[in-house]
């Protein structure tokens, strides 16, 4: 099977077409970072604008790079939701006409669900496994005990991962997004200062990232007010190590309590190398395998949600003509 799949849900324009639920056979993806950096974050209106702008040409190279005809095509696969509505809506429209025009199968795709699947692109899943998800909008540990079954066993119930960075190199005067720019300096510094670490009640999987970034912002006051220069690689670097003290210790949790075949990772922050570094040696010791895709993988892409999709097409799910965007769906 052929399954192509468009994804919208934020600021990358993506198309992509996977063979097989596994294989790459294109994936292209535009992004409009440039165009939102000066804003110092996504710009919902500017968004659909760039979405509508690129949508086709991003269709006609993922065909061109592919080789392949529409004909090839068994079946198109959207993100539906969650994500900005208007951006989810040029996908959604997109795939709609597409599906109506070639007369092809439609299939709705979690947003999250694709962040999933990035990693069957590597690897064939071993059930029961535990996906961390981290990513600009969610922080989560989800159970899955077959394909395309998911339990949230944990989330974040204030900020996300990817939000907690952004927010903090925000105030470092780094540019958007600042994840990538707190892992580049989090290598230069020192881990000098004690920043907090949530852990919540002693049995919960649940995170919390405000009173973290709260307490960022406390200290570089402080130290202003009293005249002390703290070095951004300290805060990086101590900020940093406070998320991944959290987020590897309820995951090395959660994967002995339940038991898991396989543990995987996903979402943009998951490209972060210290997380990358700290998890691989926390589950080396556990003995549980770990799964993170390539850089490439872990940022919004289109494969993924084409890899996501190949599952709900072979589970004989169908969407309608009259899907519809959903910026709130809720990962089931
Ligand atoms: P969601 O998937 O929840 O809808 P999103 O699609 O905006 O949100 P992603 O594209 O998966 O999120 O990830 C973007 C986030 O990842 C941003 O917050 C960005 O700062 C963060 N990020 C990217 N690279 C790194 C890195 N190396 N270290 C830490 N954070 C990073
Ligand atoms: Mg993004
Ligand atoms: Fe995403």
């Amino acid at each position: 099977t052929y399954i192509l799949g468009i994804e919208t849900s934020c600021d990358e324009t993506a198309v992509a077409i996977v063979k097989n639920g596994r294989e790459i056979i294109s994936n292209v993806v535009a992004s409009q970072i440039e165009s939102h950096k000066r804003f110092g974050g996504v710009v919902p209106e500017i968004a659909s604008r760039h979405h509508v702008e690129q949508i086709t040409l991003v269709l006609e190279e993922a065909f061109q790079e592919s080789g392949l005809s529409f004909n090839d095509i068994d079946a198109i696969a959207v993100t539906e939701g969650p994500g900005l509505v208007g951006a989810l809506l040029i996908g959604v429209n997109a795939a709609k006409a597409l599906a109506f025009a070639n007369n092809k199968p439609l299939v709705g795709v979690h947003h999250i669900a694709g962040h999933i699947y990035a990693n069957q692109l590597m690897e064939e899943f071993q059930f029961p496994l535990l996906a961390l998800i981290v990513s600009g909008g969610h922080t989560e540990l989800v159970l899955m005990k077959e394909h395309g079954s998911y339990e949230v066993i944990g989330e974040t119930r204030d900020d996300a991962a990817g939000e907690a960075y952004d927010k903090v190199a925000r105030m470092l005067n780094l540019p958007y997004p600042g994840g990538p720019h707190i892992d580049r300096l989090a290598r230069e510094g020192e881990i000098s200062i004690d920043f907090p670490r949530a852990w919540l009640e002693e049995d919960s999987y649940d995170f919390s990232f405000s009173g973290l970034k709260s307490a960022v912002i406390n200290k570089i006051h402080n130290a202003n007010q009293k005249g002390i220069t703290l070095k951004p690689e300290d805060i990086a670097a101590s900020f940093q190590a406070s998320v991944i003290d959290v987020l590897v210790t309820k995951t090395v949790k959660a994967a002995k309590q339940y038991q898991v075949k396989q543990v995987i990772v996903a979402g943009g922050v998951a490209a972060n190398r210290g997380l990358r570094a700290e998890l691989e040696v926390r589950f080396s010791e556990t003995g549980i395998p770990l799964l993170i895709p390539p850089l490439k993988l872990c940022t919004d892409n289109a494969a993924m949600i084409a890899a996501a999709g190949t599952i709900d097409f072979e589970k004989g799910n169908r969407a309608g003509l009259d899907l519809n965007a959903n910026p709130s769906l809720l990962l089931k």
